[in-house]
């Protein structure tokens, strides 16, 4: 592929900067940089800048670009939505409430509800108006989503749900939920579950958010106590839930792999402004040695990240690249964090930016990290992927695939 834009992709490009220079929320610009991964400490409630900054965008027909034009979006190619992205740069992180329903939701919703419904959904996905969270992890099911033991039972024109979700990103804020459930326990696990999205305000529906080591609360444990879900809320066949969780595990995939900051261009800046006693850290040998290494990592990261996105130029479907950019840079924001904190030796404990300006922002990167490192996939399941679908290893052995859910042995 062409690493330079062309003339087209230049226009595109000059149109974005010039336009987030003359709209960008600048007032929140330095607490928007000064927070940390993870983080988003503008000092007040951040979900009513994030949803200015979204209308902002949707107004002039910036907001989810690679969507199509009817549902809200800019009909916008790969290469674009990745410029975009470049171009926004900090004032992305402005947009991390609506991850999961532009990144995810939206997606699947695009690939599989009711046209009726997607034009009536999505808009507000893309206009910010809308919250949505994705409802699939369980307590016991994480790496095995299949394993998904929530319930949803037949009850005239709908369903009733009854469950626990863990792990749900913004449940607290959603007003919509992509929620799978296990509608025949009598087959299978892969082929007795069901999609729905769920309005977050039903009744039996109960948001406990849960406190990180980050002092956040991003996610939430979500009880489901005889939810009632209408059929019309149903995404796909019933039995099929699987092959439309796989949409929705392949746009996050995409979209994770896309947004990944490692922390090292802070990591280069900090080593320029932090003296170690007889100069700057970035003169010191050991220091420029661990820097060259993560800098051929990066640029192996960039190059990665410009193969999935002439790929998906091309129409492919995000594949096991993408674990491969979530893998590499996950466990490299981690490394670059902790040695940023050593360098930084007592006063690398300071987690408040106003403090401590560059390292309260790797405080906050390392105490993130080991989420990174879990969401999307863990670091052990795309070893698992990438060792099955690109080294072509044997499959690991998964003895209750082809076992009636009901009947697998638990405990
Ligand atoms: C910050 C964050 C945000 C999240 N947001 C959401 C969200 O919005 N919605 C949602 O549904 N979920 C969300 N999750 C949940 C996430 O998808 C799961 O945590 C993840 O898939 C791992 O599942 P688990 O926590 O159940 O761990 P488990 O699957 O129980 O894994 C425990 C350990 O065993 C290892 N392991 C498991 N299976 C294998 C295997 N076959 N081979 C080798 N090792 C294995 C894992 O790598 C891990 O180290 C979020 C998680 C985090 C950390």
């Amino acid at each position: 592929m062409e690493f330079e834009d062309t003339p087209q992709e230049a226009a595109f490009r000059a149109e974005a900067r010039a336009w987030i220079a003359a709209n960008a929320p600048a007032e929140v610009l330095a607490a928007v940089e000064a927070t940390g991964v993870g983080t988003l400490a503008l000092g007040v409630d951040s979900v009513p800048a994030q949803k200015a900054w979204q209308r902002t965008k949707y107004e002039a027909g910036w907001a989810c670009l690679h969507w199509p034009r009817a549902y809200g979006g800019r009909g916008a190619t790969p290469v674009e939505r990745l410029i975009w992205l470049q171009e926004e740069d900090a004032y992305a992180r402005l947009s991390s409430v609506f991850h999961n329903g532009q990144g995810m939701c939206g997606p699947t919703l695009i690939a599989h509800a009711a046209e009726d419904q997607k034009r009536e959904l999505l808009p507000k996905i893309a206009s910010g108006e809308e919250i949505w969270c994705q409802l699939f992890s369980e307590p016991g099911a994480g790496s095995d989503l299949a394993g998904v033991r929530t319930r949803a039972v037949r009850d005239g024109d709908g369903w009733i749900v009854r469950g626990q979700k863990l792990w749900t990103s913004g449940a607290q804020v959603a007003q919509w939920g992509l929620l799978l459930a296990r509608t025949d326990g009598s087959v299978p696990k892969h082929q007795g579950l069901t999609m729905f999205f769920l309005d977050m305000a039903s009744p039996g529906v109960e948001v406990r958010p849960v406190r990180q080591m980050n002092d956040q609360y991003e996610f939430n444990e979500v009880f489901l106590s005889d939810v009632r879900v209408p059929d019309r809320q149903r995404l796909g066949p019933v039995g099929g839930g699987w092959g439309v969780a796989l949409t929705t595990l392949m746009n996050e995939r995409l979209s994770i792999g896309l947004e990944m900051p490692t922390g090292l261009d802070d990591l280069m800046a900090f080593c320029r402004a932090v003296d170690l006693g007889d100069g700057p850290a970035i003169d010191d040998p050991s220091v420029r040695e661990r820097l060259a290494d993560w800098a051929v990592q990066e640029a192996g990261l960039r190059f990665s990240t410009l193969r999935a996105v002439s790929g998906a130029a091309r129409g492919q479907q995000p594949g096991a690249g993408s674990s491969m950019i979530k893998l590499v840079a996950g466990a490299m924001m981690q490394e670059i964090a902790a040695f940023a904190v050593e360098i930084g030796g007592p006063a690398g404990l300071l987690t408040d930016p106003a403090v401590a300006p560059h390292l309260g922002r790797f405080a906050a990167l390392l105490l993130r990290a080991p989420g990174t490192r879990i969401e999307g996939g863990t670091d052990e399941i795309l070893r698992n992927i990438i060792a099955e679908r690109v080294l072509g290893l044997p499959p690991e052995p998964r003895s209750d695939k082809t076992v009636p859910f009901d009947e697998i042995q638990r405990g």
